[in-house]
């Protein structure tokens, strides 16, 4: 067995498994250089990164379970040379796929305040100032996205987790006992998650309908009618609509007041799927295009994509504070009482009870920096989309097939006379051969009609106007070698 003294630490830093605070600050001591090494390669390391592990993989998974400790730095050594950089850059400033990652370094102060000091955040009585930070945040989300002083709401681990509360609470609201009769609407661009969390929350499939978009991806408020109305002639419960504002595929903003018109017509709960674009309702020249959002029933965002925090932070908001609570509340003898309705109880609002106090990274971000600065940095991403999107779309060959609605836009590389599958093919290489360049990671999707489309999403905090300026670059000499190619 090792010493002490091997781990680093003296047998007076370590009783049984206790780090003496001297020690602690010596192990964080031998992260920090690590850390900040990372950090300041993060421009120049290759933006899509390099996930080719498999045999690695293998080799891992052999790992027998440690009897005996070892070293910190033992262990740190493998994770920065091996195993960190085999992994999507998600971090960096070239990191357009997808929907961006953040990594506020604000957030990890917040964890590492959090974890250190590991007071207990599921019950309201347990830590009741705590809990008070957390539905803080929470108000101060809901001020921000327009939901009115009643609203309450949920930190959750993302905005699947969210999603899936929002159709528990409005399954409980509207349904009740009648589940096998429910119809949920949502249109063929929703999130995976959307499917995912209904069948969860026990909507039977063949009651999830997935309604055509328009031209510009939208979901289409005549099909959602119909659709509506044929469900109700047909015996079924129509109950819930799952918007989109912003779609992972193309940034689609559904028509969020005509679907909430509809909604209030019909009774249904409308709840708008704002895990990529909500937060831009911070940016007042984007309001407009979000209207209707503010007066959905429920809303979900993702405060690890909009407010730049590390992965594990979503949240939810319900106009109706009491429907979310009835749907999530329980008590037992053995805990404490519920905290009134005055505060926030966190396990009264959501399926968890033991859970990490996440609300201290959105907190203590927003404390740090202030709301101005997030405001400012969402209107830089949008506008660093737009010109992207400008200058992109002059490019030969290129065909702009989503202009930015928010800050995300996609397109095709076609040259005259190609069919579908010509475009699909030509678009597909210049992703890859834009990705091989290293500058920046882009990624693309397949809409309804068939067509592939390159996809550029500008949302990372460390995303600024130089590496724009290199993925229009980029984009311009790639497609110019692929058309001359033939
Ligand atoms: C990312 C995303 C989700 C899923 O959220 P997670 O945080 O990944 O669980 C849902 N909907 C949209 C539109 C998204 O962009």
């Amino acid at each position: 067995m090792n010493a002490p003294h091997e781990l680093g630490l003296t047998p007076d830093d370590l009783a049984d498994l206790d780090i003496s605070p001297q020690a602690f600050e010596r192990l964080v001591g031998q992260l920090m250089p690590r850390l900040q090494e990372q950090l300041r390669a993060l421009p120049e390391l290759p933006a899509q990164g390099d996930v080719d592990a498999e045999e690695l993989c293998r080799e891992l998974a052999q790992d027998p379970a440690p009897e005996h400790g070892r070293a910190f730095e033992e262990l740190l050594e493998p994770y920065f040379r091996d195993w960190l950089p085999r992994t999507f850059l998600t971090p960096g400033p070239g990191y357009l796929a997808f929907i961006p990652g953040g990594g506020l370094l604000s957030s990890v102060l917040a964890d590492l305040l959090a974890g250190a000091t590991n007071r207990y955040t599921g019950v309201w009585q347990a830590a009741p100032a705590l809990v008070q930070l957390e539905a803080n945040a929470l108000r101060w989300l809901a001020e921000w996205m327009g939901f009115p002083e009643s609203a309450r709401g949920l930190l959750t681990t993302g905005g699947s987790q969210a999603n899936f509360s929002a159709i528990v609470t409005a399954r409980e609201a509207r349904l009740g006992e009648h589940l096998r009769e429910g119809v949920l609407y949502t249109s063929s661009q929703a999130h995976l998650c959307v499917s995912k969390s209904a069948q969860l929350a026990g909507v039977l499939p063949d009651r999830v309908r997935r309604l055509p978009v328009d031209a510009h991806f939208r979901m289409r408020t005549d099909a959602l009618a119909e659709a509506v109305a044929a469900d109700r002639a047909a015996g079924l419960r129509p109950f819930m609509v799952v918007s989109s504002a912003g779609t992972t595929n193309t940034g689609a903003v559904d028509p969020l007041e005509e679907i909430g018109a509809l909604c209030a017509e019909q009774s249904l709960w409308h709840h708008v799927d704002g895990a990529y674009g909500a937060c831009f309702h911070m940016v007042p020249e984007l309001r407009p295009l979000l209207a209707g959002m503010s007066r959905a029933d429920s809303l979900a965002l993702d405060p690890h994509k909009g407010f730049f925090l590390p992965y594990g932070n979503g949240a939810l908001l319900v106009r109706d504070g009491a429907a979310l609570r009835a749907a999530h509340a329980g008590t037992a003898s053995y805990l404490p009482d519920p905290a009134a309705e005055e505060f926030m109880d966190p396990a009264q609002y959501g399926p968890e009870l033991s859970r990490d106090f996440r609300g201290l990274r959105l907190w203590l971000s927003l404390q740090l920096f202030g709301a101005e600065r997030f405001r400012a940095a969402l209107a830089e991403k949008r506008a660093l989309a737009v010109q992207a999107a400008d200058d992109v779309s002059t490019l030969p060959g290129i065909e702009m097939v989503a202009p930015p609605q928010l800050s995300l836009f996609a397109f095709q590389l076609a040259a005259p006379g190609d069919d579908l599958e010509r475009r699909n093919a030509r678009t597909r290489a210049l992703l890859q051969a834009v990705n091989a360049r290293g500058r920046v990671f882009l990624t693309g999707c397949t809409v309804d009609d068939g067509r592939f489309l390159a996809r550029v999403c500008v949302l990372s905090f460390r995303t600024r106007a130089e590496r724009m300026r290199a993925c229009v670059d980029d984009l311009r000499e790639v497609a110019a070698e692929l058309l001359a190619r033939d």
